[in-house]
This record gives C-alpha cells, structure tokens and sequence, in this order.
C-alpha cells in the first residue's frame, strides 16, 4: 500500500502532503507533443475531452462549458487511509483528508485560457466563486487553493485547459505567511498591506501591465521570476467570491489582457503556474487579506528555464536576473490581440 498521507516538517514549519499512489497517473504530454505542432480540437485519448472516459471508469457528459469533477488521481481526499503508520520520536502524520478537483475551462483541447472568448472566461471565474463557497464552507476545510499548471515545462500532462483545486485540512504556507502579514500590517498601521503596494505601484507606474475601473496588474518591485505578475481587483476582498459581478467582469478583462501578452511575447503558448491566493476557510475572518492571483511563469526566455538552485532551493530565498521595470515595459508593448487570432 503505497503511503498517502500529510507528513509535518518540523524545520519549516508545514505540512507535506505525500501521495504516492498518484505515481502511476496517466500522462499524455509527450504523445501530444509528438503528434503535430497544431493540437486538434478533440483528442480521442484525452480523459478531459467532452465524451471520453476517464481512468476511473466514469465518463465525460458532453459539457459544452466549463466541467468541474472530483480528481481520480487525488493528492487529498476523502478516500485517504484513515489509520496511518505511527510517527516515531518528533514525527507527526495525519490523514490527507480534504478534496481535489479538477475544473475544464472548455471543452475544446486546443484553446488556452488566452484564447477564450472574455464571456468565457467570466463563467471560469463565476466557477471558481462558487468552488470556494461550495468547499470553503465544509467542515475541515481550512483553505481552497485554485490553480492552474500550463506547460509542460512545469509538468502539466495533458494541454486541454484546466486548472485544479486542492480543499484541504490546512492552510499553505505561502497563504499563512500573506495573512499573518497582512494581519500585522492591519493592526499596526490601520491599513490592508495589499492597498499600500498597490499605492505604492500606482506612484511608482513603471511595472503596471493592464488596468481599467476596478482590476489591475502589475509586475510587483519584488517580483521573484522575470514575468511575475499579480491580477487583483482595486477593492480589497478576501476571496474572489467576495467580488460583484461588475468587479469579476473587470478582473476577467484585466486577466485576459495579460495572458495574451504572455502568448504574445513569444508567440507560443505561455508556461505559467498560476495560483489564486484567497483568505483561509477555517471560521476565522481575514479583513486585512486581499484576494489576488499571482503568476510564477518559469521561463527567462523561450528556452531558458529561470532554475530554483542553491538559494532558492538551497536557502529558500530568490536570486532574481532580471529587472521588473523592464520586464513590465516588454510586456506592455506587446499587442493586446492573440498572435493566433492575427490575420
Ligand atoms: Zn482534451
Ligand atoms: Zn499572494
């Protein structure tokens, strides 16, 4: 029996989830790669595509819009051993209980979500509220985190476009450190962290990327990758859920906008991992939290891969090689129509 289970590390302080039966998930990548250069609308293999089975054995309905359903290869779920291996000495284990999903934007395989059409990618949003509603509200559900893979330079298996949720027993680290800095700014200062860097990208302007009445984004002063990129509404809410209909429909405009830049900058289709950092489920309120998606693009240039080494992975601090002010100004150059969508 393979181990599932949360393991905690007692040096950074956090939880790891291990999943080793998710080893044997399928990948087709390589064959889509190897296939052509142009990827068709449906692919026949692809356990994603509207009508296909899945490994699991359940069956794809004929979605015609997004389709949300339970992962069947989970690093967190219901279905995770509830009698584990006793730690020995320090160690701590617990079940990985919580939920994962997986949410197709559309049920065309070749389009990216650059490439949706601005209504569509509105309903993707409107899913991702309802998400976090649905399993933020659950007993033992500390956090939703929302994210997307793209590329397969960061491991993505399948191109069809898709982003995952893990609800899970616990709140990521990156989350808590936000909140617990966006608390003590709060109680110290009477101000929302998040709204002294928007001020301060404002006063600054060279690293803002797309703007309009309620959304913004921007390459933050303290980028870490060279095309990192915050998307956020103006007003300060702690999860996307929070937002009006009018603020998501600027935020997906604002969203849009960059991802097609993205695409742009080399005429390809833009790797990325990009999660969306909403406040904590778990009953407490987080009035200093400002809901914001982030992007952590890998790449410095079409082949050159940005590599976490020795100070990253090492020492767990970033070694940046590029300056946000210029990136910011490369992508705000760019045309704001889709290099496909080009006559
Ligand atoms: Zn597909
Ligand atoms: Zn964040």
């Amino acid at each position: 029996m393979p181990v599932w289970e949360e393991r905690w590390h007692p040096l950074r302080e956090e939880w790891v989830i291990v999943a080793a039966h998710r080893q044997d998930r399928p990948w087709i990548g390589q064959e889509v790669r190897a296939g052509a250069a142009r990827v068709p609308p449906y692919v026949a293999e692809c356990y994603l595509c509207p009508g296909n089975a899945r490994v699991s054995g359940a069956r794809n309905p004929p979605y015609t819009g997004t389709y949300v359903f339970d992962n069947d290869h989970p690093s967190v779920g219901p279905l995770a051993p509830q009698v584990l291996e006793p730690a020995s000495g320090i160690y701590r284990n617990r079940p990985a209980t919580g939920i994962a999903r997986v949410v197709c934007y559309s049920p065309r395989h070749d389009l990216t979500l650059a490439e949706l059409e601005p209504a569509e990618v509105d309903r993707l949003l409107e899913v991702w509220q309802e998400q976090y509603r649905d399993l933020g509200g659950r007993q033992g559900v500390d956090h939703v985190l929302v994210f997307e893979n793209k590329g397969e330079v960061v491991g993505v298996s399948n191109p069809h476009p898709h982003c995952q949720i893990y609800a899970t027993n616990f709140v990521f680290k990156t989350i808590e450190t936000e909140a617990r800095a966006g608390e003590r700014h709060l109680a110290e200062t009477g101000r929302v962290l998040f709204q002294d860097i928007l001020a301060a990208e404002r006063s600054d302007g060279r690293r803002i990327v797309a703007e309009n009445d309620t959304a913004i984004a921007f390459l933050p002063y303290f980028a870490r990758y060279a095309y990192e990129v915050f998307v956020a509404p103006k007003a300060t809410h702690p999860s996307l859920a929070d937002l009006s209909n009018e603020e998501r429909r600027d935020l997906a405009v604002v969203l849009q906008d960059v991802l097609v830049r993205f695409d742009n900058l080399w005429g390809m289709p833009f790797p990325y991992v990009m999660p969306l950092h909403q406040a904590p489920t778990d009953g407490r309120s987080y009035p200093g939290f400002h809901f914001h998606i982030e992007f952590h693009p890998p790449l410095r240039k079409p082949n050159l891969l940005k590599y976490l080494a020795g100070p990253e992975i090492g020492g767990g601090n970033f070694l940046s090689d590029t300056a946000p002010e210029e990136k910011a100004a490369e992508l705000r150059r760019l045309p704001a129509v889709h290099y496909r969508r080009l006559p």
